[in-house]
């Protein structure tokens, strides 16, 4: 889990060229991990050691030129809800415009850090321009370039030093975080799990400031809830725009374990319920995908069934070893199932295999269909073992691991994945030299 910085600012100041430059430097290994597409607007950076996510609002936003005003007041207001800090960025070229001013207004009532980024400093007599920004009352500045990279390290070591050190929690329970698109059902999934009759034993505040886990205790079950301030406070925002869904999980599925993804039968598993699920398997939490309001759905055989469950399936490739449940909150059909198969990914998720039999069980398979040669050169896995990392990481050591290819590895997930069972937990294999 991570702090959450938000980039806010009218369109054009470069806030997108400012996002790219901090998550790619990272992104570019972790993507040689997965190979997974990645959300162009949220990412994982990490400056001085630091880790923190990084939302990028804007990019949320379609056809941004002519965006109205109100919109990003909106898109503000909830970033400083949901965010440890916020860079406020703007551009030097066109100086401070009505719109700066009116973010700035937002901005000055707040009682987290703000950082005052002046972009398109890309030379010294622009640093001298740069000091109308005063005028915005929001204090000291930080003057960047985000083409040239220039002044990028201050902005960051400022902002890493007043980021929360929230690390992984350590927790007995399982956490759920029940996320999706406005009107999936969520809250009336949380309202049927909690019950007529509360099952609450105890509130414990969690290691930030706004999210409480609730731990509950139903149908035999006991999890806590994690119960952000964004799902409770839902009754604000009921737009349906991508920006509020992603804003609204970053922080929920940062802080569970397992991710209960619902999601409209009648609407389908579309882009931005994908960009959800992407957000939690990057996140390398469990996921548990509901398909809610089932009882809408006429034509139910058997093979709609079979139909639904294929399509999800081919939009989360390659990640597809993922509980997919057809659900509905109204006439309770299949919430206990629900509740029981999250319960069981908590668990694959935490499952340690011993090196012995996870050596046993693999080296045969590798033997069997070892790594091809790559450029003339062959490689020899000679051990692997399980990481001792909270969620599933394995090592294969061996004597050339910059020649085992992408296909390979998965390839070797694959027969973890069917040796062991992993279902709803994505994992990350990585080759090492020995
Ligand atoms: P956004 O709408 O705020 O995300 O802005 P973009 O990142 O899309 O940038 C808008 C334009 O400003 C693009 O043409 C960028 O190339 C340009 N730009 C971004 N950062 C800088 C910078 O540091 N210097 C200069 N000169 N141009 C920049
Ligand atoms: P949220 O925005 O994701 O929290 O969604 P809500 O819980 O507010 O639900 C949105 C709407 O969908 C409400 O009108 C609910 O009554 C309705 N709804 C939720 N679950 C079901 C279901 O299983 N079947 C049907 N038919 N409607 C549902």
């Amino acid at each position: 889990m991570s702090a959450i910085v938000a980039i806010v600012g009218r369109p054009n100041v470069g806030k997108s060229t400012f996002f790219n430059r901090l998550i790619q430097r990272r992104e570019a290994i972790v993507d040689a991990v997965s190979g997974v597409t990645r959300d162009r607007h949220y990412g994982k950076s990490d400056w001085n050691g630091k880790e923190f996510s990084l939302i990028d609002t804007g990019g949320y936003v379609v056809g941004s030129d002519d965006i109205f005003e109100q919109e990003i007041d909106k898109q503000v207001e909830l970033a400083i809800e949901e965010a440890d800090a916020i860079i406020f960025m703007v551009d030097v070229e066109s100086g401070i415009t009505g719109m700066d001013e009116d973010v700035s207004k937002l901005l000055r009532r707040v009682n987290k850090p703000v950082f005052l980024a002046v972009n398109k400093v890309d030379n010294a007599m622009r640093a001298e321009d740069a000091v109308e920004f005063y005028n915005l009352g929001l204090g000291d500045f930080y003057t960047l370039s985000s083409i040239n990279g220039s002044g990028s390290g201050e902005l960051l070591d400022a902002i890493v030093k007043v980021l929360p050190d929230v690390e992984e929690e350590v927790s007995d329970l399982p956490r759920f975080a029940v996320v999706g698109r406005p009107n999936a059902g969520k809250s009336s999934f949380i309202n049927a799990l909690i019950g007529e009759d509360r099952y609450i034993v105890t509130d414990i505040a969690g290691t930030t400031r706004d999210s409480i886990d609730t731990k509950y205790n139903r149908f035999g079950f006991e999890f806590n809830l994690v119960d952000t301030a964004g799902i409770r406070r839902k009754a604000k925002v009921k737009e349906d725009l991508e920006f509020y869904s992603v804003m609204r999980s970053v922080r929920a599925i940062e802080h569970s374990d397992v991710c209960l993804l619902l999601l409209d039968a009648t609407r389908g598993f579309d882009g931005q319920v994908e960009n959800i699920f992407w957000l939690a398997q990057r996140n390398n939490k469990g996921i548990v995908i509901l398909v809610n309001k089932w009882d809408l759905v006429e034509d139910k055989e058997t093979n709609t069934i079979k139909h639904y469950t294929n399509k999800i399936k081919q939009a989360i490739e390659p990640f597809t070893d993922v509980p997919i449940l057809f659900i509905s909150v109204l006439t309770k059909q299949r919430i206990f199932k629900a509740i029981e198969t999250a319960v069981e990914v908590y668990k694959n998720r935490n499952v340690k295999i011993p090196t012995r039999k996870f050596n046993d069980t693999m080296l045969p398979i590798i033997e069997n269909y070892p790594p091809p040669a790559y450029k003339g050169k062959f490689v020899k896995i000679k051990f692997c073992m399980q990481l001792p990392t909270p969620y599933p990481q394995f090592a294969f050591f061996c004597n050339l691991p910059q020649y085992v290819r992408e296909p390979y590895k998965r390839y070797l997930e694959n027969k973890l994945r069917e040796n062991f069972n992993f279902s709803g937990v994505p994992i990350s294999v990585f080759m090492r030299k020995k």
